[in-house]
């Protein structure tokens, strides 16, 4: 039997997957150019259903990129004209912050402790960019859709805000226009195989870039904007992964489903771990959780692991500082809802 992956990214893809892969071959997209119709109107199909099953507002840009990490990059590269400040509590949002850091930006960091809400009030005027992670992988909290409003709200004129929403984007209903530049991996909450990333951007991170009219690199914002607008890209993109996306969305339900589901699923493993006394949650106030990434406590998080795999279940480690005390579970859509129940039913045995 084939083992369950409950890691947090790479993590189990969508079922119809091997099935697709061969649409994809049978219809020839695979072997297309990146400039020719047949791929351009893959890119507007993918694009619109991301739209409407997202929604995404119809004034923001969807770009393909390649990962999250490119999107850290193309930030300080493009778009930042002195410094960033920086919100986090874990491992992915740090690495962001030192990402700018190494491109020559001002970081301004603003860490809280993973059991805090995002100070808000902390908004520094220097910043051009205020920078959010949305699920923090390597712990499993969450800034709630309040919590970006209130940043939104309290932000100066002068400043856009910036999500990373890799462990979020197609896992939970998020308000793009609380922010001006999105982005993503398809590897988390899409369920799909690793190698694409989505950047969705405002109008107002636009006329960012065309104001500092940064073009000297491959992934220079303005170059992709100007060729996402023409359903291209200046590079040869996944385009297998953009296929991929396009039909999983067509047959997916509307993020408010998803949404749901993956909340529901949460709530009735909260009420296991409640009447557990070896496992609890990391996050203790339940309104700061990921409902994506369920991080839990355990004295002995390999040995867990190990009884899991006897299970055919791999668990996802702890990460960073929280590797020698906590286990990891992705709560991603891809996963089945049956797969889910198998390892609640386990946990509850424990
Ligand atoms: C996984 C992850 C990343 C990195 O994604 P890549 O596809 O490896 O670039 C960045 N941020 C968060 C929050 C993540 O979970």
């Amino acid at each position: 039997m084939k083992q369950t992956s409950f890691y947090p990214g790479p993590s189990t893809i969508h079922p119809s997957i091997p099935s697709l892969v061969k649409d994809a071959y049978d219809t020839g997209i695979l072997s297309v150019n990146h400039r020719s119709s047949d791929f351009m109107e893959l890119s507007f199909a993918a694009k619109s259903q991301l739209r409407s099953q997202l929604n995404v507002p119809d004034e923001y840009d969807v770009i393909f990129i390649s990962s999250a990490t490119e999107a850290w990059e193309i930030l300080p590269q493009s778009l930042t004209s002195k410094t960033s400040q920086h919100f986090f509590n874990g491992a992915f949002g740090l690495k962001w912050a030192y990402t700018t850091e190494n491109l020559g930006v001002e970081v301004i960091k603003s860490p809280c402790d993973a059991n805090e809400s995002l100070p808000t009030d902390q908004i520094n005027s220097l910043g051009d960019w205020l920078c959010v992670t949305a699920c923090e992988t390597s712990n499993g909290t969450m800034v709630d859709q309040n919590v970006l409003q209130e940043l939104f709200s309290r932000r100066l004129p002068h400043q856009l805000i910036a999500v990373d929403a890799t462990s979020a984007l197609g896992g939970v209903i998020l308000n793009f226009q609380l922010a001006d530049y999105w982005f993503a991996s398809c590897q988390k909450c899409l369920g799909l195989p690793a190698g694409l990333g989505l950047l969705i951007v405002s109008p107002a991170a636009i006329e960012r870039g065309l104001l500092l009219g940064e073009r000297s690199h491959y992934n220079s914002f303005l170059k992709l904007v100007e060729n996402a607008r023409k359903e291209q890209t200046h590079y040869t993109p996944n385009v297998l992964n953009i296929y991929l996306l396009w039909r999983t969305l067509a047959s997916g339900p509307s993020i408010e489903v998803t949404d749901r589901r993956l909340r529901d699923r949460m709530a009735r493993l909260n009420s296991i771990i409640q009447s557990n006394g070896a496992l609890d949650w990391l996050v203790s106030d339940a309104y700061l959780r990921s409902p994506t990434v369920i991080t839990l406590k355990i004295s002995d998080p390999m040995e867990l692991k190990e009884r899991a795999l006897t299970q055919k279940m791999i668990l996802g480690n702890g990460y960073g500082e929280w590797k020698e005390n906590t286990v990891r579970i992705a709560n991603f859509p891809a996963m089945g809802d049956i797969q889910f129940q198998i390892f609640m039913e386990w946990i509850s045995n424990l």
